[in-house]
């Protein structure tokens, strides 16, 4: 027997999602060959601050026990699948596809694997890599895929991770509005979280896509089985073409690593930094809201983007001297803007007080008192009453936010976030797989 690892990426798709749908037709076409899965089909999440990147940044991995014999046959499968889906439907995809034989998969596509989710991976290093372990590349245009489809089979996800059932339409309903009954959706959602995740966000519907790409909807959440019984509750008014079960690294946030300061924060890393907020927060055209964080090294400008909604005020309630934990990809700087942490999050480590001023009250009739000028005292307009106080007094007042971890709402989240239902929770490698997880 074999252990045949396969990974394919969908670097230059216009669809992030039909990928996905490859890989199902593929686990389709294996397991009327008799193949073994070893694990669920791996979605894998890179680093979503790449430049080139597309929507989802997704990559795939099939680990499959097969007999030598079968080997070539499988990889003729993989590679028509992919050459067809690439070249009917989605003319720009552009995915590389790599092979790797053996039962253990090599620390130095692990590596590459974290680099993939945390940093900017280069082709030649990718390249560099598979001539080192061994793997059998396959590009059709474009080199850039093999990134992916090497860190798809290098994520072994040992630790935490998360499900996804993505179900598909039958192609005559590409591009058509999606017709699922939303009542079942509410009622699968109060059902199944926080075992499942980012169902509905304030009424919006988000486990449906808006593109016209094959998927129907997809549900993500804690186990297998809870995918599997989330998407029986969900009741369809269009058919079912095919749905598969994916592990994943959406809602762990492995792409974030933490920095020691900001001299050491870089363009494209996702970040977890410490620092002190040092300016008032400011709101720019668009609505965006930018606050400075310094430590003993630097300055940094940290951005909370109109998309993100409510979680901006939270951003504009900081005053200097508040420490924080932000949490958020590294946006380069150009003509227009300095290096900026684009926050997925804040912890609020420590408010500070917060006084506020104001002009003494009159002491004979209560109405508050102005100024007559630099120390020259407080005149009561309404009485007459002449002050000899000179200063305005203060007051520390009572914060409108706590310490305490911020989220944005769940639309805003990236794939790769750590959504609220999963504070505190990792879970670990399941002993069997749960069946089914495909069909057909
Ligand atoms: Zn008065």
């Amino acid at each position: 027997m074999t252990f045949l690892h396969i990974g394919f990426d969908d670097t230059d798709s216009p669809l992030g999602g039909c990928t996905t749908y490859l890989c199902a037709k593929i686990v389709e076409k294996l397991s009327s060959l008799n193949v073994t899965f070893i694990d669920y089909p791996l979605l894998i999440r890179l680093n979503p601050n790449v430049p080139f990147r597309t929507r989802g940044n997704a990559a795939l991995c099939l680990r499959i026990k097969i007999k030598k014999d079968l080997e070539e046959a499988v990889k003729q499968i993989v590679l028509e699948e992919i050459k067809r889906g690439a070249n009917l439907s989605f003319r720009n995809t552009n995915p590389g596809i790599a092979f790797y034989e053996g039962e253990k998969i090599p620390p130095a596509l692990k590596k590459l694997s974290i680099k993939t989710m945390q940093d900017i991976v280069t082709v030649k290093e990718a390249l560099k890599t598979a001539k080192t372990v061994g793997a059998e590349i396959h590009t059709l245009k474009n080199t850039r895929g093999v990134i992916g489809a090497l860190a798809a089979i290098g994520s072994l996800l040992e630790n935490d991770h998360t499900y996804e059932i993505l179900t598909y339409r039958v192609p005559e309903n590409y591009g058509k509005p999606r017709k699922l009954d939303f009542a079942s959706i509410k009622n699968m959602n109060s059902t199944t979280s926080p075992n499942t995740f980012c169902n509905i966000d304030d009424g919006r519907v988000l486990i449906t896509p808006h593109g016209p790409d094959p998927i129907l909807y997809g549900i993500r959440g804690e186990t297998a089985e809870i995918v599997y019984a989330a998407h029986n509750m969900v009741i369809s008014l269009e058919p079912i073409e095919r749905w598969v079960i994916f592990r994943s690294n959406q809602g762990t946030d492995m792409h974030l690593r933490l920095v020691q300061n900001i001299s050491q924060v870089r363009p494209y890393f996702s970040v977890i930094l410490d620092g002190e907020v040092c300016g008032k927060p400011k709101t720019i055209p668009g609505g965006h809201v930018i606050v400075q964080i310094k430590d003993s090294t630097g300055k940094i400008d940290c951005a909370a983007y109109e998309p993100t909604g409510p979680f901006r005020e939270v951003i504009k309630h900081l005053i200097p001297g508040d420490r924080v934990r932000v949490y958020g990809g590294v946006r380069p700087a150009s003509s227009l803007h300095p290096l900026t942490i684009n926050l997925e999050k804040i912890e609020i480590l420590k408010l500070a007080p917060l006084f506020i001023k104001f002009n003494p009250k009159c002491t004979k009739c209560g109405k508050s008192m102005t100024s007559m000028g630099k120390n020259k005292g407080f005149k009561c307009k309404k009485c007459g009453l002449k002050s000899s106080i000179f200063e305005k007094s203060t007051l520390e007042v009572p914060r409108p936010i706590s310490e305490k971890l911020y989220l944005p709402p769940p639309r805003a989240h990236r794939h790769l976030t750590r959504p609220k239902e999963r504070i505190g929770k990792a879970s670990k490698k399941p002993e069997t797989m749960f069946i089914p997880w495909h069909y057909p």
